[in-house]
C-alpha cells in the first residue's frame, strides 16, 4: 500500500486532526510547566495570552478535522486517535491553564518553539507548495513525511538544550584568548549589524563543515542522510542525522558566542537559520528575481542535492552564496533546475532510528562501483 496520503478518504482530515491535537496537548504542556519545555530566550519574543487563543483554534479545529473524518472516512481509526489526544489536551486544562510563579531551568527542551515553528512553517509552506510548486508531482505529501516530521521535531526540541550545552565549553575555552576587546565592540554593534554579521560568520563556518562532511568518509557517512531525500520539499530538508545536527551547530555557534555577540542576536540568527534553511528545500517556484544572487534560495539549494554527478559538490551555503562565490563553489545556471534528487548509489532504510544508527554500522557508498560525492 502507498504511504502517500490518499485525498477524499478522511486520511488527510484524520492526520490533520491528530497533528493539531498533538500540537494542542504540547502547548497545554507549556503551560502548566515553562520551565522546562520553554526557552526563556523566545519566550519574551511572543506574546503569550495571543498563544491561548491560537491554542484554543487548535483544539475546535482538531474536533472539527476529526468530525471531517469521521463522515469521510472508511476507517475511523485516524479520527478516533485525534478526538483521543484532543480530549486529553482539554482534561489537562485546555486553553485556561494558568501559569504560576516558576525559575527557568538551566537546561530546558524547546517545544515552545517546535510548537511555533511547526505552526508558522506549515502556514507558509504547504500552501506555497501546492498552489505554487516547482514539480506538480510533487504537491502531495511525500512517502517519508512521518520520518521527517520526527526529524523536525528532533532537531526543534534540542534548540536550548544544545545551545546551552555547546555555551559553556565554548567560553571555557575562549576564556584566556584574551577577546575581552572584541567582544565588547562586537557586543556594541546595534542589533541589526550583529545579527548580519552573526550569519555572515556562522555561514562561513557551516560552510566549511559542510564541504568536510563532502569530503571525509566517515563525515559523508552520516551527511548522506540528509542528500538521500529523493523529494526534496520543506519538511524533507529536516532530515539531518543527530551527528550531523551537533557537530554543525557546535562549531557554527562557537564563534558567535567567542566574538561576544549578544544573546538576542544569536537567538535571531538560530530562527533565521531554521526558517531559511527550511525554505531553502521547499518545491516552489514562487520568484526571487534578483534576491536569488544575494540569498540561498530553493533553486539554489536544489542544485545541491541534485543526483547528477556532474554537479555534486556545489552551494554549500545555506544563507548566502556569496561565501560559495568566495571559494569557488557557487553554481546557479539561469532559470534551470535540476531533474532528479538523491543518490542513485546509496540505499538507506527506512524510519528515523534505523537511519540514526545505520551509518555506524555501514558505508552508504560501499557496495557501489563509483562512490562518487567525495
Ligand atoms: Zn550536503
Ligand atoms: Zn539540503
Amino acid at each position: 500500500m502507498s504511504e502517500r496520503l490518499r485525498i477524499g478518504e478522511g486520511q488527510v482530515s484524520g492526520y490533520l486532526s491528530i497533528s493539531l491535537g498533538l500540537i494542542s496537548l504540547g502547548g497545554v504542556i507549556c503551560f502548566h510547566f515553562p520551565e522546562y519545555f520553554t526557552t526563556a530566550e523566545f519566550r519574551s519574543l511572543y506574546p503569550t495570552e495571543m498563544l491561548r487563543w491560537l491554542l484554543l483554534l487548535c483544539l475546535i479545529l482538531a474536533f472539527g478535522f476529526a468530525l471531517l473524518s469521521f463522515l469521510l472516512g472508511t476507517s475511523s481509526k485516524l479520527a478516533f486517535t485525534g478526538v483521543m489526544i484532543t480530549a486529553l489536551a482539554v482534561v489537562l486544562g485546555g486553553h485556561t491553564v494558568e501559569i504560576d510563579e516558576f525559575e527557568q531551568s538551566l537546561y530546558s527542551i524547546s517545544l515552545d518553539w517546535l510548537l511555533i515553528d511547526i505552526v508558522v512553517l506549515s502556514a507558509i509552506f504547504v500552501p506555497i507548495e501546492l498552489f505554487l510548486p516547482k514539480r506538480e508531482s510533487q504537491t502531495k505529501f511525500h512517502e517519508e513525511w512521518r520520518t521527517d516530521l520526527v526529524y523536525f521535531a528532533i532537531s526543534h526540541l534540542l534548540v536550548q538544550l544544545t545551545a546551552v550545552i555547546i555555551k559553556t565549553p565554548a567560553e571555557f575555552i575562549f576564556r584566556d584568548w584574551g577577546l575581552n576587546d572584541v567582544q565588547s565592540v562586537v557586543s556594541g554593534w546595534p542589533f541589526l549589524i550583529q545579527v548580519f554579521v552573526a550569519i555572515l560568520v556562522a555561514d562561513l563556518c557551516q560552510y566549511t563543515i559542510h564541504r568536510a562532511f563532502h569530503r571525509l568518509p566517515y563525515l559523508w557517512r552520516v551527511h548522506s542522510v540528509h542528500h538521500s531525500i529523493w523529494a526534496v520539499d520543506w519538511i524533507a530538508g529536516s532530515r539531518l542525522h543527530l551527528v550531523d545536527i551537533l557537530i554543525t551547530r557546535s562549531l557554527s555557534y562557537i564563534p558567535l558566542y567567542a566574538l561576544g555577540f549578544s544573546m538576542a542576536a544569536f537567538y535571531t540568527y538560530v530562527a533565521i537559520v531554521s526558517i531559511q534553511a527550511v525554505a531553502a528545500h521547499a518545491n516552489t517556484r514562487l520568484p526571487f528575481g534578483y534576491l536569488k544572487y544575494l540569498l540561498v534560495t530553493p533553486q539554489y539549494h536544489h542544485w545541491h542535492h541534485t543526483e547528477d554527478p556532474k554537479f555534486y559538490d556545489r552551494n554549500f551555503a545555506i544563507h548566502l552564496p556569496l561565501v560559495d562565490k568566495l571559494f569557488g563553489t557557487y553554481y546557479l545556471p539561469g532559470d534551470q533546475w535540476p531533474d532528479s534528487f538523491g543518490l542513485a548509489t546509496t540505499q538507506f532504510p527506512k524510519g528515523y532510528l534505523r537511519q540514526l544508527v545505520y551509518p555506524f554500522f555501514t558505508d552508504p557508498t560501499m557496495d557501489v562501483a563509483e562512490p562518487s560525492r567525495r
